[in-house]
């Protein structure tokens, strides 16, 4: 249930209602917003009926159910946009945001000369795989904690905060240690043990869709995470899988601005992945920007053609510095307004 607060409701009036969600069984979410404060009840309670009487209660304008399975995710709950802070950079605000590195990090002087040469191209966060899933158990499987030290010494180096995929419950507690932020990868996107397990750290995740889920599928998958404790969260549309084998996924656009029309949370593209085809990550990312994505997320290799995972779809250097100035300011004034899309 959503209660709506009025405008010149006291603090006495919203605790009082506060309280009352609580002595029914469900959990109380607030979202102070510009206008109004509203107090979303979450929970599989029974005491339905007596939160809808809360209409009586003084500074209660409105009590309206909830029409989307995820709650927390919804923008019914929390109109306002939500900003996610990876190291002092703002994901879902109004700037474009960039992460890019290499699909893997296979050695520190790969991993060094990328993020240096990224950064002078532009880019915000560097990415980099330490722990990879590889659809074979005979390919490179990652380096591992010594590709989160690399990752470590490139952010000292560069400044850039750093963005690495995080595969398994038993790796959350050391990869929080050296990274930013903690990706879910997309086949791991309803391994509902990590989630539960990633809503209780203190890091921002980044959540691929993946490949076959429903938006409502990917929206429910973070809202184990707001439900679970942790509010920063990041989607990222990755392609899906589709009849269209050209691609080597379906960059589903659409999902980008759907998934911000239902949801406060930010959303940032993946056309790497996406199109698995690096001629086309330049229009595919501008593509992204313009529907009203807050970011994206490029691969990118000193040599891609020596590159142990994904290499063609990784951009090189010049490949990369090339396609951050097809990103310029006048297009990105040009992309959808990122705060103000309006609910279905
Ligand atoms: C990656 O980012 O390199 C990766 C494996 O992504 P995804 O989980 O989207 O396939
Ligand atoms: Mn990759």
């Amino acid at each position: 249930m959503i209660i709506v607060m009025s405008g010149q409701a006291t603090e006495a009036e919203i605790k009082h209602v506060i309280e009352r969600v609580e002595e029914c069984g469900f959990s109380a979410h607030v979202s102070r917003g510009v206008e109004r404060t509203i107090i979303g009840a979450v929970g599989s309670g029974e005491r339905r009926e007596e939160l809808k009487a809360l209409l009586a209660a003084p500074g209660v304008v409105d009590v309206t159910p909830i029409t989307h399975p995820f709650k927390l995710v919804s923008r019914q709950i929390k109109h306002d946009r939500t900003v996610v802070d990876v190291g002092g950079v703002r994901i879902g605000g109004h700037e474009t945001v960039v992460i890019a590195g290499p699909c893997s990090v296979e050695s520190r002087e790969q991993l060094m000369e990328t993020a240096l040469a990224v950064k002078a191209s532009g880019a915000h966060l560097l990415r980099g795989g330490a722990y990879k899933p590889r659809t074979s158990p005979y390919d490179f499987q990652g380096l591992g904690i010594e590709a989160l030290e690399f990752l470590e010494e490139a952010r000292r180096a560069t400044g850039l905060p750093v963005v690495t995929e995080v595969m398994s419950t038993e790796d959350v507690e050391v990869v929080a240690e050296y990274a930013d932020m903690l990706q879910v990868g997309a086949r791991n996107m309803q391994n509902f043990s990590l989630l539960r397990k990633l809503a209780r750290t203190r890091r921002p995740i980044l959540l691929k869709r993946g490949p076959s889920a429903t938006v409502k599928e990917w929206l429910l998958a973070a809202e184990y995470l707001l439900a679970g404790g942790n509010p920063d969260i990041v989607l990222c549309e990755r392609g899906i899988k589709t009849f269209e084998t050209a691609t080597r996924n379906t960059l589903d656009l659409a999902s980008i601005a759907l998934a911000k029309e239902l949801s406060h949370l930010p959303v940032i593209a993946d056309p790497s992945h996406g199109t698995g085809v690096r001629s086309l990550i330049p229009a595919a990312s501008r593509a992204a920007l313009a529907i009203g994505a807050d970011g994206l997320i490029i691969e990118v290799h000193p040599c891609p053609e020596r590159a142990l995972s994904d290499g063609p779809q990784s951009l090189d250097l010049a490949g990369f510095s090339g396609m951050m100035r097809t990103l310029c300011e006048p297009f990105r004034a040009m992309a959808a307004p990122k705060g103000d899309v309006k609910a279905a």
